[in-house]
């Protein structure tokens, strides 16, 4: 991307740096270069088979992570043009947001930082920065991805202050009572933009989530009303496509509006001075409600639905009947997760874990628990 198109309060270039010292890519921005990586790493493909809502044998047209992570990041890149942030970090931020995530969604989630209370818990978000930090083995001179740190406090949306303090200056922020750049707070929001949106568009090709549970949502129902009114004789199935469309497109422009609104009033000169003013990426108070009333209808109708209560409770009691049983026998593990010392054996067996997909972590779990198996 053309660096003159930027604003000033963008992040044009990696002032941080990468921890370890890399020369300057050729023919591509820092920014892509951490995307190119990210686009590499395994955690990436493993995306494809982890849940969003939906466990992926449930149906192909579901998201699944990967998908979910693709339109954030046409989301946040879109956004990002608009407003003159650097759009290619953007892309990074979103592509590497759920690198994090345990097979199961967040019943997985729940379940594995309940097993590792007493071993400094279990966070997805913490876990996608170790991914690109730590876990991925892909390059010969360093552990990791070595990415930019914009990249990385992006990856990092939401910390203890304990953690914080252990995190190095990725953590800083945390404590220092700052923003990340305009870049991460965009990113954050695209994936709100995206989840609730293919959440009603899963929910409803489920059949789980009903037209008639959508009616209370104002951001549904405005736009419902619109386009029957439009298409009186459209199918039912494209009549919520080009709801779905319509509330994206809402909320985008929402978005971008109320965003500009904030930068004028604060005028921010540098990406310093978006550090230290209050986030300014965000939805308009009217629109802000609006969502929320959305996700009030989608807890209560599709993630509570006793079809996904009954997968979220087989996903806790796969996670952890796995743990307890390597944590007893440490022998059952794959040798390249063999803790050499009884203090890291929680954390290997966490980042094994966390890092299975859904199928993989059932077929685990029949391998070393079903007699019949081998
Ligand atoms: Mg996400």
């Amino acid at each position: 991307m053309a660096e003159e198109s930027l604003a000033p309060y963008a992040v044009r270039a990696s002032l941080r740096g990468r921890r370890i010292n890399e020369s300057a890519p050729t023919g591509r921005s820092e920014f892509q270069r951490d995307r190119d990586r990210i686009i590499h790493s395994a955690a990436f493909r493993r995306l494809e088979y982890k849940t969003q809502v939906f466990v992926n044998h449930e149906g192909d047209l579901f998201r699944t992570r990967l998908t979910h992570s693709i339109e954030v990041a046409q989301i946040g890149r879109s956004i990002a043009r608009r407003l003159g942030l650097n759009e290619d970090l953007v892309e990074a931020i979103s592509l590497a947001h759920d690198l994090g995530h345990t097979p199961f969604g967040h019943a997985g989630q729940e379940a594995l930082n309940e097993c590792m209370k007493e071993h400094g818990g279990f966070e997805h978000n913490l876990q996608s920065l170790r991914v690109v930090d730590v876990l991925e083995e892909k390059y010969a001179a360093f552990d990791g991805l070595n990415l930019c740190f914009e990249t990385r406090e992006g990856i990092l949306k939401h910390c203890s202050p304990s953690n914080a303090a252990e995190l190095g200056e990725v953590g800083e922020r945390f404590l220092n009572d700052q923003r990340p750049s305009l870049e991460a707070q965009l990113a954050n929001l695209a994936d709100e933009i995206a989840y609730n949106n293919h959440d009603v568009d899963d929910g409803l090709r489920s059949g789980l989530l009903t037209l008639d549970q959508l009616s209370s949502v104002r951001l549904f129902s405005e736009h419902l009303n619109e386009v029957r009114k439009a298409f009186p004789n459209l199918a039912e199935r494209r009549v919520v496509h080009e709801t779905v469309r319509r509330m994206i497109n809402a909320l985008v422009t929402d978005l971008i509006e109320q965003t500009e609104a904030n930068i004028k009033r604060n005028s921010p000169k540098s990406l310093e001075d978006v550090r230290a003013a209050p986030p300014l990426v965000a939805f308009s108070p009217e629109m802000y409600e609006k969502n929320r009333e959305l996700k009030a209808v989608l807890r209560t109708h599709l993630y509570r639905h006793y079809r996904v209560m009954r997968m979220s409770a087989k996903a806790r009691r796969i996670i952890s009947d796995l743990f307890q049983a390597f944590m007893e026998d440490s022998r059952l593990l794959p040798p390249q997760f063999i803790p050499q010392s009884e203090q890291s054996k929680a954390r290997l067996i966490s980042d094994y874990i966390a890092g299975m997909t859904d199928r993989y972590a059932i077929r685990e779990h029949r391998r070393i628990f079903a007699v019949e198996e081998i």
